[in-house]
């Protein structure tokens, strides 16, 4: 790794680089065995690498760069978001309590009350921007892990990691924040006192679509959590594959720039579509008319993201109208890509999930903004 005084930009630029010493080659190599070989002594060639489900040079790589963007004592690669995720959730034992931020991804959700219902442990489920309800909770019920969304997907409502960090710490409590919509680059939550940040590395991290990972990175690698976050990547196998692995730390080389487009174009965006006839919302953390803008604007650093949500006026007909009138933006699912993406969130994931049936999540995009502009111009016109 190279110094530390080094930006975030000119480590991502090179990141994985200088790794073969023996050809010289400015990107590292994908190493596809899954064992390596013991010499006559039994002793092995070369130490650390004994199976490929224990580690991984590339992994060490990945995990070394994203745990210097997290400001990080350590970091652990997994085979998808999910995985992370329930490797953390896991750390609580059965008789424990959860108290997981209300309205986040719906996988996220689903997961942890089918999880939490098999395995006897208590979850409560509360809205993290209702400071008063959330600090008499922690208070009241001693939660082991408090999961929050920052910002949450899809309402882009932002929690402040800083006061809520301060009643964690107060009761022992592991605070995890999942920052996936935000990118380390303009979030750092263990800078503002959570002890575990989650990102789902398919997103933005990797930036093109075509990789599914999770990374969990930690304040304190010493920590009961952690020992059990590693322990179990180890022990239950959610690990990355090394083509996986090497395609995530190359799309990294670009991170810094695919964020900065996109936080640029989701900000023009949302302030274009901001007041529009045929839109009632603009759910974006950017616009000084979000509930939290000021609080956005104190912890993230450089830009508010790219995901975004707008409320349509009218119908759900209409909002399905609209969406299947867009010619750039693709009908799909995910974020953090660099092409832009739209959902109709409650087609996806049904009405149980309560999330409103004109309510659009667009992924922005690194294209040119006015063919972004304009592209929802048109559709919103078909309605
Ligand atoms: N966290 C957030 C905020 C997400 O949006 C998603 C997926 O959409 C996940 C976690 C899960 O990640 P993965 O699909 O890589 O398992």
């Amino acid at each position: 790794m190279p110094s530390k005084s080094l930006h975030p930009e000119s480590l991502l630029a090179h990141a994985g680089g200088g790794f073969d010493k023996t050809t010289g080659a400015v990107v590292p190599p994908i190493q596809p065995s899954t064992t390596f070989v013991r010499d006559e002594s039994y002793e092995l060639v070369s130490s650390g690498h004994l199976y490929s489900r224990d580690d991984n040079d590339l992994f060490r790589k990945t995990e070394a760069l994203i745990a210097r963007l997290e400001e990080a004592k350590d970091s652990r690669l997994f085979a998808s978001g999910m995985a992370a995720i329930a490797a953390i959730l896991r750390t609580v034992k059965p008789g424990g309590t959860i108290l997981l931020q209300s309205g986040i991804y719906w996988g996220t959700t689903i997961f942890f009350r089918r999880n939490c219902e098999r395995t006897g442990v208590k979850l409560m489920e509360l809205d993290a921007t209702d400071k008063d309800a959330l600090a008499a909770a922690i208070a009241d019920t001693k939660p082991d892990l408090v999961f929050l969304e920052v910002p949450s997907n899809p309402f882009l409502r932002v929690a402040d990691i800083a006061a809520i960090s301060a009643q964690t710490r107060a009761i022992g409590a592991t605070l995890c924040v999942d920052a996936t919509a935000a990118t380390p680059l303009i979030l750092k939550p263990l800078t503002l006192g959570a002890d575990l940040v989650v990102h789902s590395a398919t997103k933005a991290l990797n930036g093109h679509s075509d990789v599914l990972g999770g990374v969990v990175s930690t304040a304190d690698a010493a920590s009961e959590a952690w020992g059990f976050i590693t322990q179990e990547r180890h022990d239950a196998g959610a690990v990355m594959g090394s083509f996986e692995a090497w395609l995530l730390l190359r799309g990294m080389r670009t991170l810094s720039l695919r964020v900065e487009r996109m936080n640029a174009n989701a900000l023009a965006f949302a302030k274009h579509f901001d007041g529009h006839a045929k839109v009632k919302t603009v759910l974006y953390p950017g616009l000084t008319g979000h509930p939290e803008h000021a609080l956005a604007a104190r912890q993230m650093h450089g830009g508010f993201g790219s995901l975004m949500s707008l409320l349509i006026k009218g119908t759900k007909a209409d909002a399905l109208t609209a969406t299947g009138s867009l010619d750039l933006f693709q009908r799909a699912t995910s974020l953090g890509g660099v092409e832009s993406l739209v959902e109709h969130r409650e087609t996806i994931e049904g009405p149980q999930s309560g999330i409103p049936d004109t309510l659009l999540r667009l992924s922005i995009g690194i294209e040119h903004i006015d063919d972004l502009i304009a592209d929802m111009e048109q559709a919103l016109a078909a309605i």
